[in-house]
C-alpha cells in the first residue's frame, strides 16, 4: 500500500457498472452481502450509454421519420425534415434518465459506489485510482470480486478510430449531422442496425463484408428478409471484402477493399475479385468486440484469459480463482446485455450460497433491423445433431391481419419442436417486433411446454403474437390460417 492511501474492505467487490456488474451488485445487495462497485466512466456501461439503449432509439427515430416519409399507401404525405442534433438530444436524455435511475437503485440496495479504475494488486485486493495524475488512490480488500468490465470495438489496421473520419459504433451514435454517405465495415448486427438507421436517414449506405453474407451467426432464413429489406432501402453490399486502407478524397474519403479470398459467393451477390474503392464522407468500422481484460493487472490475481483475452469462467461464472468471478462481455460469448445481467446475478447468488447455475438453453438473440429478428433455443438442425426427432411449423406475417394493419408483412415464425413428446426446443422470427414475440417462445422452452400448450393458448385478435400460435397449431397439423403442412 502506498503511504497515504485509505484502506477500506468489503464482501463482494464488483468491477464495471454495465448491465451485468450493476445487476450483479445489486443483486448481492438484494441477498445482504456488503458490496461496493467500482466504475470508471458512466453507469450503465456499454448498453445504457453507447449500445443497446442509444441504437434502439436512434433506429425508432430513423424509422418514424422513414414511414412518416413513405406512406402514400396510407394515404399519408408527408416530407419530413430530420434533425440529428434534436434525435441525438432526445436519445441523450433517455440515457440520462436510465443511468440515473441505475445509480439511485444501487444506492436503494445498499451498494457502495466508488467512481475509479480497478486493477488487481493481489488475490484480494485491488487498487482503484480516481481520475488523473494527483487525484490520488485507494486500496480495497473484498473477499468476493466480480470482474464485469465489459468490451470494447476492435479496431483493424489502418483505420484508428481517433481519426475523425473513421467511427466506431459509440461514436456514429453520437455523430451531429447525418452523413450523405457512409462506408460500413462489418455486416454483423452491430453494423446492420446502424445502417438501417443511416438508411432510413437518407444516407447513402455501403456495407463491405469479408464473409459471404450478411448477420452471419444467424439462420440463413432470417437473414434474407432483412437483407431483401436493406437493399430497398438503397444499402449496397459488397461481400468477400475486408477494408484494407482510406485516404482523404475529394470532399471525403475514399476506402479501398481487397477481396477476402476464400468467401464463397452464395450471399444472393456475386462475389467480385477486384479491388475495391469506396467513396464516402466517413466510414463505420463494425467488426465485432473485444475483451476489456487487458488493463485489469489480471496476473497479479492470478486469473487465466483464454487466447483471445476472454476470461474463462465455468457454469456458476467462477473464474480458475474460487473467489473471483467473470460475468458479461469479459467473459465471452453470449456477449449479449441480458445475458450479462444473467450472469451477473447467478454470480451474486452462487456468492450468497445459492443454488444457483448458468443455463443458456432458453437464452434469446434479437436484431433490431427491418424486419426484426428474434430466436431462442435451437434451430431444426441444432435439434436434429442433438438427437431429437422434430417436428417443425411456421407463420407468416402475410397471413396476419394485425400485421397487415402495420404496414409490415416480411418474414415468418418458425417453431421447432420434438415429435415425439411436442417439446418446444426453439422459436425463431424474423418480422414486425420479433423482439418481443420471441418472449413468448423463450418462457415456452423455460416451462417445457409443448406445441398443444401454445396452440390452446388463447391470443388476442388481432395481434401479431397471434403468430406463435398458428405456427404451433400449423406444427400439429391444425392451422386454422394457413394450409397445414
Ligand atoms: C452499438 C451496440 C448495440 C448493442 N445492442 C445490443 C442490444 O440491442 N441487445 C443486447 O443484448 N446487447 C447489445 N449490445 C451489446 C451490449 O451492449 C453488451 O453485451 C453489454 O453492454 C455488456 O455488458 P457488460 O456489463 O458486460 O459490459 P459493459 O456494458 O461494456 O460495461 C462494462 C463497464 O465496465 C467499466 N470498466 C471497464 N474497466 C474498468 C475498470 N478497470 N475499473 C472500473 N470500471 C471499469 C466500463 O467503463 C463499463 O462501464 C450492443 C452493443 C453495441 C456496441
Amino acid at each position: 500500500m502506498v503511504v497515504g492511501d485509505i484502506s477500506t474492505g468489503t464482501d463482494v467487490l464488483v468491477i464495471g457498472a454495465g448491465p451485468a456488474g450493476y445487476v450483479a451488485a445489486i443483486r448481492a445487495g438484494q441477498l445482504d452481502l456488503d458490496v461496493t462497485l467500482v466504475e470508471k466512466e458512466a453507469y450503465g456501461g456499454t448498453c445504457l450509454n453507447h449500445g443497446c439503449i442509444p441504437s434502439k432509439a436512434l433506429l425508432t427515430a430513423s424509422d418514424v421519420a422513414h414511414q412518416a416519409g413513405n406512406a402514400e399507401e396510407m394515404g399519408i404525405y408527408a416530407d419530413p425534415a430530420v434533425d440529428l442534433e434534436g434525435m441525438v438530444g432526445w436519445k441523450d436524455d433517455i440515457v440520462s434518465q436510465l443511468t440515473g435511475g441505475v445509480e439511485k437503485l444501487c444506492k436503494a440496495n445498499g451498494v457502495n459506489l466508488i467512481e475509479g479504475t480497478a486493477t488487481f494488486d493481489g488475490e484480494n485486493t485491488v487498487r482503484v485510482s480516481h481520475g488523473g495524475e494527483g487525484q490520488g488512490s485507494e486500496s480495497i480488500d473484498f473477499e468476493h470480486a466480480i470482474i464485469a468490465t465489459g468490451s470494447r470495438p476492435i479496431e483493424i489496421p489502418n483505420f484508428a478510430y481517433s481519426d475523425d473520419p473513421v467511427l466506431d459504433s459509440r461514436q456514429a451514435l453520437a455523430l451531429d449531422s447525418v452523413p450523405d454517405s457512409l462506408v460500413i465495415v462489418g455486416a454483423g448486427y452491430i453494423g446492420m442496425e446502424l445502417a438501417t438507421v443511416f438508411a432510413k436517414l437518407g444516407t447513402d449506405v455501403q456495407v463491405i463484408e469479408m464473409l459471404d453474407d450478411a448477420l452471419p451467426g444467424f439462420d440463413r432464413d432470417l437473414a434474407r428478409p432483412v437483407k431483401k429489406r436493406a437493399k430497398s432501402l438503397g444499402i449496397e453490399f459488397h461481400f468477400g471484402y475486408g477494408a484494407s486502407n482510406w485516404e482523404p478524397h475529394g470532399d471525403g474519403i475514399r476506402v479501398e477493399a481487397e477481396p477476402a479470398g476464400d468467401a464463397a459467393a452464395d450471399g444472393g451477390q456475386a462475389v467480385e475479385e477486384e479491388a475495391l474503392e469506396l467513396d464516402a464522407e466517413k466510414v463505420l468500422v463494425a467488426v465485432g468486440r473485444e475483451p476489456v481484460s487487458d488493463t485489469l493487472d489480471l496476473e497479479a490475481a492470478g486469473i487465466e484469459t483464454d487466447d483471445r483475452g476472454f476470461i474463462t469462467a465455468d457454469d456458476r461464472a467462477r473464474t480458475n480463482v474460487e473467489h473471483i468471478f467473470a460475468v458479461g462481455d469479459v467473459a465471452g460469448e453470449p456477449m449479449l446485455a441480458h445475458a450479462g445481467s444473467n450472469e451477473g446475478q447467478v454470480a451474486a447468488e452462487v456468492i450468497a450460497g445459492e443454488p444457483a447455475a448458468l443455463d443458456y438453453q432458453a437464452m434469446p438473440a434479437a436484431v433490431f433491423t427491418d424486419p426484426e429478428i428474434g430466436t431462442v433455443g435451437m434451430t431444426e438442425s441444432e435439434a436434429e445433431d442433438a438427437g431429437f426427432e422434430t417436428v417443425v411449423g411456421k407463420f407468416p406475417f402475410q397471413a396476419s391481419g394485425r400485421a397487415l394493419t402495420t404496414g409490415h408483412t416480411d418474414g415468418f415464425v418458425k417453431i421447432v419442436a420434438d415429435a415425439e413428446a411436442g417439446f418446444v426446443l426453439g422459436g425463431h422470427v424474423v418480422g414486425p417486433e420479433a423482439s418481443e414475440l420471441i418472449a413468448e417462445l423463450g418462457l415456452a422452452i423455460e416451462l417445457g411446454a409443448t406445441l398443444e400448450d401454445v396452440a390452446s393458448t388463447v391470443h388476442a385478435h388481432p395481434t401479431l403474437a397471434e403468430s406463435v400460435m398458428e405456427a404451433a397449431e400449423n406444427a400439429l397439423g391444425q392451422a386454422i390460417h394457413t394450409l397445414n403442412r
